[in-house]
């Protein structure tokens, strides 16, 4: 600690001292040692009530506040993970750099966790995510690649980038898709803390895919304390997941959609032997009615994955019938996406409305 750094806190102690002169005799030693930074406080996000569709429902339509993370979403969970996992195996080491593919999320996690444990981070993202997660990137200290989207079958794929990168420059590659340290930090953190905050009353669990790390890593913890415990994927369309769950293929020529963060058209490590109860389709005009309903009457203002993980809450609701409780994740903040989704301009081009009532979900 430097000299400077202890002057200030002896100051500090005396100040708090001084200013509780008269009410107390005495104020113990400043004890810092259970203070920590951010990698020490991700996660352990309240579990919020969705309440007009709860009622709507009758049913507990229950959100994770993943937006609460540092890094501001739920893939702060796998970041640390993943670091956490590659620093116990000797593969990084203060000062080390480290590289991923990513749709912002997952970079912005390395980063800001990365940063807090003395690592710097390379992100090769799409150009076609947001400009704001770009900055947000360029912002936090990541070295950000932009290059073109292409398929994953496309050696110039940006996880392929971001691997080839890793290996020529001697870098550590997250590999956020297929290394299961991923799925391991939701089996040991996003499950365990649902079932707590549930009472063990938690009777379904929806999410959509990125990597799958979500889906599969809570939904393999829950499944082990309740095996009736009901598993939904919220697919967008354009992706595989309804294909694969469904019908055991990786069709996706069924439309698009503008979810960023989701929409996977392979099985990933970290979704490898996942089977899920119910798997559903959801148009992004029915995600983005449910986020604009959340907006103006619940102060929640969240991404258009959490709404497609929404609408499929409110899809198994509708299947199985009132007194569920069934908990689903609120990916991110809707800050990440205010030039599209919330841009009147951006939704009017592309033929999306923001008056249509929740109500219609439910007819
Ligand atoms: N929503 C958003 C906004 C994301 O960035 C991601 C991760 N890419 C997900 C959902 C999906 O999470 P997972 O990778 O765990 O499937």
């Amino acid at each position: 600690m430097s000299p400077l750094r202890f002057v200030t806190k002896s100051c500090i102690q005396e100040q708090r001292n001084e200013s509780l002169a008269g009410e107390s005799a005495s104020f113990p030693p400043m004890n810092t040692s259970h203070y920590h930074g951010v990698d020490h406080h991700v996660g352990n996000t309240p579990l919020i009530r969705l309440r007009r569709l709860s009622e709507l429902t009758r049913c507990e339509i229950l959100g994770k506040a993943e937006f609460m993370n540092p890094g501001g979403s739920v893939k702060d969970r796998a970041a640390l993970g993943i670091i956490l996992d590659a620093e116990a195996k000797g593969l990084l080491k203060p000062g080390d750099t480290l590289i991923e593919g990513t749709a912002g999320n997952t970079g912005i996690g390395l980063t800001v966790i990365g940063h807090a444990r003395g690592y710097q981070s390379v992100i090769v993202i799409p150009e076609t995510q947001t400009k704001e997660k770009i900055e947000l990137l360029r912002t936090l200290g990541a070295e950000v690649r932009p290059v073109p989207e292409k398929p994953y079958s496309n050696p110039d794929n940006y996880n392929h980038v971001a691997r080839r990168t890793a290996e020529e420059q001697g870098w550590f590659w997250a590999n956020q898709f297929d290394n299961t340290a991923n799925r391991l930090a939701h089996y040991r953190t996003t499950g365990p803390e649902i079932w707590e905050q549930t009472q063990g009353a938690v009777s379904a669990f929806v999410s959509a895919v990125g990597t799958g790390g979500t889906l599969a890593g809570t939904a393999l913890y829950l499944r082990e304390r309740n095996p009736s415990i009901a598993i939904g994927c919220a697919d967008p369309y354009g992706a595989a997941m309804w294909s694969w769950f469904t019908n055991g293929n990786t069709e996706t020529n069924d439309g698009d959609s503008f979810a960023e963060g989701i929409g996977q058209s392979r099985v990933t490590k970290n979704l490898e032997g996942l089977a899920v109860d119910a798997a559903w389709r959801i148009p992004d005009q029915e995600a983005l009615t449910i986020l604009y309903q959340l907006l103006r009457e619940e102060g929640l203002f969240l991404g258009l994955s959490s709404g497609i993980n929404i609408a499929g809450a409110v899809r198994l609701a509708r299947e199985r019938g009132p007194g569920q409780t069934i908990v689903t994740i609120l990916c991110d903040s809707g800050a990440k996406y205010q030039s599209r989704i919330f841009s009147p301009q951006w939704l009017s081009a592309n033929g999306l409305r923001t008056d249509l009532s929740v109500d219609t979900l439910l007819a």
